[in-house]
């Protein structure tokens, strides 16, 4: 085992890199070797039992926890760990298979004592938590662990938030992506940080991680340092490789760091919250006068930075208030958890909580307070009328989503929270980044996450089944809030605040989540459609009107967007399908924004809900698991739809801003331009654009975008100038269009037809050539996204379609042309959604795709 360990840490350690974290046989391995370990590597073995396995619900620190609890009852014994040092370690696996043993051990008079100590700095305790207080009206050292924790010694034991903080300034000008941190191409490695980390800024500041090391090497702190920093996606990754090299080893914990000072003119709101979780302390200040290498003085308590010679270069005021707690609890997750078990062992001894955490300074409502859509549907989750921007509150989580890429890191992120089982009531995993073209870690995955999900009462898809949006969405109940690990998880219905897989798993594991409740912005619509206007140019048109009026610019530097970090709230649409009011709300995520709702009328929330319904009906059929968190859900859509009421805003509502959008305005298709989602223009500006690839799919199409597209094509054969992608959302669109006989004429163009998911959309499987130029239905053109150095212009598919024809951007005249003549008379039939409910007999439409 010894051997075999140290080859690979070798291996390992000639890419720079720790080795990873013992599993479950090396584990076994190792606790064996320490029964009688062989002369000259105790001190070795000790290190890897204390050091080198993960905490919590991990498998392999199953392993470790039963072998210690076999020391502790003295069924097992190494000459290097006696009964005493047994509970010791014990104490550093933060919680879950370590809770048990250390609580048994609380009734053993030499190890009591010991035990308490461990147990009263732990708060990943849960249920675990009860037991402790009844046994503390018995047992006096389960009393010195409750009142432990009544005081929150737990916290007052960590040193505070230190005034002075000296750092080295990496500095990156620009926009900082989380795409820059954590690249799509290299998603496979992101539940290996270290790993992962290698990859942190190759194309967008290459050598980076070098030099940070360097830095740290010389014995500097360093801090990183962006005009905007960690737009784009929610990925943990991001922040895990960021703090991988800049942050603080954890003890006990491998692989993971904490800690580290982020500095940005302007931070995403997701990666802000997602640092705030890491432990790492997240400051939004004016960076100009920053530098590459300087060395700056922090000073938290006055808010100053300065420079080596004490000038003042920023001023910054620390928020939310909590920061400071967040940071000294190792985490905004920790703090949380760790006040509810205060409070819970405050009220079992019946003394008031400790006046030591920094309260939430919340808004007071007005009389006649009014409140937006949103703000209704937060209140509700956190059982009052409406929550006011700026209020710290705790949402009820009813529905979470995790997707592939991130779901490896979320379940690691549950094994330490020690979950077993899932609070929220519907927990679902997808599979649509990697199913197609898997790389051997995500054959892994598909093997193991689904049984890991539904072993805690989630609900996994298949590999295959498509993306997750289109099918979490039919999973939801009206007018409640969720959260996905996806940045799009933008629900239709009800509204979600996506975050990263830290989040996503607390979420989960305890259901509710930590909500900074942001602004609303008001996207109001008015008029009728033109004739050949589709949604995707409503979408458009929102940051065409925001330019309009002032409230967004396109250039990186110094960039106004009055969505960004803001609930983007829209209305005047109310009888769109809820499929296609997901194009509107799904675009929330291109502005930047905290989330999105639209308002929408009680006859299509129903009508997609009896759809919905039904599939979930099949799908427990099918074998589906959790089946009867499937069933549960059954049960509330059900319930709601005996009364359906839907959450509207008040007259009275407070918006940060009111875009007015007069339909009828629009006479010509908008598309984004490359490669920036914001940098919008009319088509008539760009007609003419050669085009080498056509991509039609991800979350942002449904049935209707395809039969438009083949509709357009009919009759047209295979043009070699140009490449046409189809990817349907999910197995029943494909199978549908199958059924329809659509695919015959995707055929007929030539198209490559993927397995329903992502593809292109993230990049990281299928890739456009080099260089090309792109029209896509996707949902952002991020440089290097879809392909390096692709100029990509994000449009309609009936737009698409018609580019496909000529390879080139066409006219607004050619376009409407054709629009008119191949889709207008046929509207009814193209845009027709899939009702689960109203499928024949003989529709084979839910049938599973062969990958
Ligand atoms: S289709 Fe694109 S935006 Fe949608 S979930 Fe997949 S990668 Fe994300």
């Amino acid at each position: 085992m010894i051997e075999a360990y140290l080859k690979l840490e070798e291996e390992r350690n000639a890419q720079g890199i720790p080795a990873l974290p013992l599993n479950p046989e090396q584990t076994t391995g190792l606790c064996e070797l320490l029964q009688s370990p062989p002369a000259g590597k105790e001190e070795f073995l000790m290190n890897l039992l204390t050091e080198r396995v993960s905490p919590g619900v991990d498998p392999a620190a199953e392993v470790k926890a039963a072998f210690l609890a076999e020391i502790v009852a003295g069924t097992k014994s190494s000459p290097l760990i006696d009964k005493v040092k047994a509970v010791k370690i014990l104490g550093t696996m933060i919680g879950g298979y370590n809770v048990q043993p250390l609580i048994s051990a609380l009734s053993v008079a030499d190890l009591a004592d010991t035990a308490a100590t461990a147990l009263s700095s732990m708060t990943y305790v849960y249920d675990a938590a009860e037991q402790v207080i009844e046994l503390a009206k018995s047992n006096a050292a389960a009393k010195q662990v409750v009142d432990s924790w009544a005081k929150a010694e737990w916290f007052t034991n960590k040193p505070e938030m230190p005034e002075i903080i000296k750092v080295k300034v990496f500095k990156v000008e620009g926009e900082i992506n989380t795409d820059d941190f954590s690249p799509a191409g290299d998603a496979w490695s992101r539940p290996d940080i270290p790993l992962h980390a290698l990859a942190m800024g190759k194309t967008r500041f290459p050598g980076g991680i070098e030099e940070i090391a360097k830095w740290r090497k010389e014995g500097h702190q360093v801090a990183f340092v962006g005009d905007v920093v960690g737009t784009g996606s929610s990925r943990k990754s991001a922040c895990n490789s960021v703090l991988w090299c800049i942050g603080d080893d954890i003890p006990a914990v491998p692989n993971k760091r904490r800690g580290g000072v982020i500095i940005g003119s302007v931070i995403a709101p997701i990666f802000f919250n997602t640092a705030q979780d890491s432990g790492a302390l997240p400051l939004k200040m004016d960076v100009t006068k920053m530098n590459m290498g300087d060395i700056i003085t922090i000073n938290t308590a006055k808010g100053e930075v300065t420079n080596e010679a004490g000038d003042v270069v920023s001023t910054f005021e620390i928020k939310p208030d909590t920061v400071p707690d967040e940071y000294r609890a190792g985490g905004r997750i920790p703090l949380i958890i760790g006040r509810s078990v205060t409070s819970l062992a405050c009220a079992a001894i019946g003394v008031a909580e400790p006046d030591i955490f920094t309260p939430a300074d919340n808004p007071t409502p007005k009389p006649n307070q009014g409140y937006t859509q949103a703000q209704k549907m937060v209140g509700r989750a956190c059982g009052v009328d409406g929550i006011l921007p700026g209020t710290a509150c705790e949402p009820k989580m009813t529905t979470v989503g995790s997707q592939d890429t991130t779901g490896p890191m979320t379940a690691d992120e549950l094994k330490e929270l020690a979950c077993l089982k899932f609070q929220s009531p519907m927990f679902m995993q997808s599979f649509c980044h990697t199913a197609a073209y898997p790389k051997p870690a995500d054959v892994l995955m598909h093997n193991t996450l689904p049984k890991f999900i539904s072993d805690r009462a989630g609900v996994p898809l298949n590999p295959g089944d498509g993306v997750i949006h289109s099918w979490l969405n039919r999973l939801l109940v009206p007018d409640t809030v969720g959260t996905g690990g996806d940045s799009h998880t933008r629900f239709p219905i009800g509204i979600s605040f996506p975050a990263g897989s830290g989040l996503i798993a607390f979420a989960g594991a305890l259901g509710f989540m930590p909500l900074d409740m942001p602004e609303s912005v008001l996207v109001r619509f008015k008029g009728e459609f033109n004739e050949g206007i589709t949604l995707r140019d409503a979408v458009n048109a929102i940051p065409l009107w925001a330019i309009k009026q002032g409230l967004m610019t396109v250039p990186k530097k110094n960039k106004i967007n009055i969505f960004n970090g803001k609930i983007l709230e829209m209305e005047g649409l109310p009888n769109l399908s809820v499929e296609q009011a997901f194009e509107l709300t799904d675009a929330a995520a291109e502005r930047s924004a905290a989330a999105g709702c639209i308002k929408l009328s009680e006859e299509s929330v129903c009508t997609y809900l009896r759809s919905n319904v039904a599939l979930m009906e099949k799908m427990i059929a099918d074998g589906y698991q959790d089946a009867q968190t499937l069933r549960n859900r059954i049960d509330a859509v059900n319930e709601w739809m005996k009364d359906p009421k839907l959450i509207e805003a008040d007259a009275n509502a407070e918006y940060a801003a009111v875009i007015e959008i007069d339909l009828a305005e629009i006479t010509e298709p908008i598309l984004a331009c490359p490669n920036d989602p914001d940098d919008v223009k009319l088509l008539s500006e760009i007609a003419g654009t050669p085009i080498q690839d056509i991509f039609i799919g991800s979350c942002m199409t449904n049935i209707g975008h395809f039969r438009a597209a083949a509709k357009i094509w009919e009759g047209h054969t295979f043009n070699p100038q140009d490449r046409v992608w189809i990817c349907p959302p999910t197995r029943m669109d494909q199978s549908k269009l199958k059924s329809e006989a659509y695919f015959a004429i995707f055929n007929q163009v030539g198209a490559r037809i993927e397995t329903p998911g992502c593809s292109l959309c993230m990049g990281n499987q299928a890739r456009v050539p080099d260089g090309v130029n792109m029209f896509s239905t996707s949902t952002r053109n991020f440089d290097d996204r879809i392909g390096n150095g692709a100029q990509v212009y994000l449009g309609s598919a009936e737009l698409g379609a018609v580019t496909a024809l000529n390879c080139k951007l066409p006219t607004p005249e050619e376009y409407l042309a054709i629009y008119k003549e191949k889709i207008a008379p046929f509207k009814e039939e193209v845009y027709d959604y899939l009702q689960f409910d109203e499928l024949g007999e003989f529709d084979n439409v839910y049938k599973r795709c062969d990958i």
